[in-house]
């Protein structure tokens, strides 16, 4: 079917809507209604028509600091005029060091390595290159299994489908997937943690599903765990109290590598640098994205521990030791987003303010319980769940009616089938959590 519908853009001329085949998104239904955003500032959207929409979603969990930013637009439009873009193949630039040194300081244990990506998908496949890597290198070779979680959420390279979990995004492409990968039951439980506030209690017993996975394929065969400690694209499902801690103990136990995916959690999510602070759980290997440049420029990374880092370079003969690499790691625009980024968190003590912010959040989102269809409600720092009940024989119509009501109603906020995901910059006041969460409990009893 030919789409021939147009609007006007920002600009006033007429934009074809039908060439763009736009991503994860129903695009049939998009352009026959779209909902488009023009500009951006602080805590707020404007859309084509002149609307304001709060944001109540960091676009898409990634402006950390909200929109457009003067020290990041600035700090991109100089390294734009002064260095547009340098081969970061056996040359390199003050940029990203720059940020590696800057960024690597912020890290718990002694994860002090960074290697630079374009997104949370090339920081996951990049990972997990680099926990077999690591293994070549002990001469550990037969470690080459990982262990992903079911609902987990790692993009889209087939890398991260393949240890990924949700099956929607793994269906077409089932038959390429990587082999020997095994996954961990979610922890998502509404019988016995619904309406939860913070960490549930039940479930930390689920890690040790690993057990059995050991049992079945033999320790010394699995490179890594991946998870994210808090699994957001999924639908928001916190850890049960003591899971994480579980399952470091066990990849201890069992030799394993544990990564953590914080594309979501890294830069404050929690209230704290990243989850790993916020649990007191040291990952191996972390992946982030997102806020590590405010999203102004896309960036991903993987940071990794001292003796990964070690081993994989320093133990290596002469020459190129990791045949991995993007032309765009550490490009210099991103660099600099991500420089002006962490200085900007810092000096407004934006962790400190989500976690300050959180209490307020976790009292404004609970609120809405009793709500017609609300069957679970969830929080952790500046993250907030709404499980609604799906209409039958509809699963996802009731999440998607109460997203564009809300979009109506000048709030964005972020469905996964029927869970309403919330996550707004972390400069949110407020004054805004009540109109955020207002919106969002008028247009659930509207959609009913
Ligand atoms: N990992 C996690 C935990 C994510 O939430 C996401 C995206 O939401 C990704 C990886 C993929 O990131 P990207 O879309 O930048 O490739």
């Amino acid at each position: 079917m030919t789409e021939t519908a147009t609007i006007a853009n920002a600009l006033g001329s007429e934009l074809s809507l039908e060439e763009l085949w736009m991503p994860f998104t129903a695009n049939r239904a998009f352009k026959r209604a779209p909902r488009l955003l023009a500009s951006a500032s602080g805590m707020y959207y404007t859309s084509v028509d002149g609307r304001r929409v709060l944001d109540g979603t960091a676009g898409l969990w990634c402006v950390n600091a909200g929109h457009c930013r003067d020290p990041i637009v600035r700090a991109v439009q100089e390294a734009a005029a002064t260095l547009d873009f340098a081969p970061g193949f056996q040359m390199g630039h003050p940029y990203s060091f720059a940020l590696a040194e800057r960024v690597t300081a912020m890290l718990p244990g002694d994860l002090d390595h960074v290697f630079f990506a374009n997104s949370g998908s090339e920081a996951v496949d990049s990972a997990l290159k680099i926990a077999l890597a690591y293994y070549q290198s002990r001469g550990e070779t037969q470690r080459v299994r990982f262990v992903g979680r079911l609902r987990g959420y790692h993009g889209v390279g087939f890398g991260g489908i393949s240890v990924g979990g949700i099956e929607p995004n793994r269906r077409a492409y089932m038959a390429q997937l990587l082999p020997q990968i095994d996954h961990l039951p979610h922890t998502h439980d509404i019988a016995r943690n619904a309406f939860t506030r913070g960490e549930p209690v039940h479930g930390a017993e689920l890690a040790d599903d690993l057990e059995r996975i050991v049992r079945e394929r033999a320790a010394d065969t699995i490179a890594a765990v991946i998870v994210e400690p808090m699994a957001g694209s999924t639908g928001v499902l916190i850890p049960p109290k003591g899971y994480l801690k579980r399952l470091r103990e066990l990849c201890d136990k069992h030799g394993i590598l544990l990564i953590f995916d914080e594309v979501i959690t890294g830069f404050g999510r929690l209230g704290t640098p990243f989850a790993a602070d916020y649990f007191d759980v040291v990952p191996d290997l972390m992946t982030v994205a997102k806020g590590l440049t405010n999203a102004a420029v896309p960036m991903g990374a993987v940071f990794v521990r001292h003796g990964i880092y070690d081993t994989v370079v320093n133990a290596a003969p002469a020459g190129i030791e990791l045949f991995h690499g993007y032309t765009y790691s550490g490009h210099p625009l991103a660099a600099a987003a991500g420089l002006a980024t962490l200085e900007l968190y810092e000096t407004e003590g934006l962790f400190e303010r989500a976690a300050s912010l959180a209490p307020y959040w976790e009292n404004a989102l609970h609120s809405l319980r009793g709500l017609p269809h609300i069957i679970d409600i969830r929080n952790l720092g500046l993250v907030g769940g709404i499980e609604l009940e799906p209409r039958p024989g509809a699963p996802g119509a009731r999440g998607f009616e109460v997203f564009v009501d809300c979009f109506n109603r000048g709030v964005l906020a972020r469905v996964t089938g029927d869970i309403i995901a919330l996550s707004p910059p972390l400069i949110i006041e407020k004054s805004q959590i009540d109109e955020l969460i207002g919106t969002i409990g008028t247009a659930i009893k509207a959609v009913a």
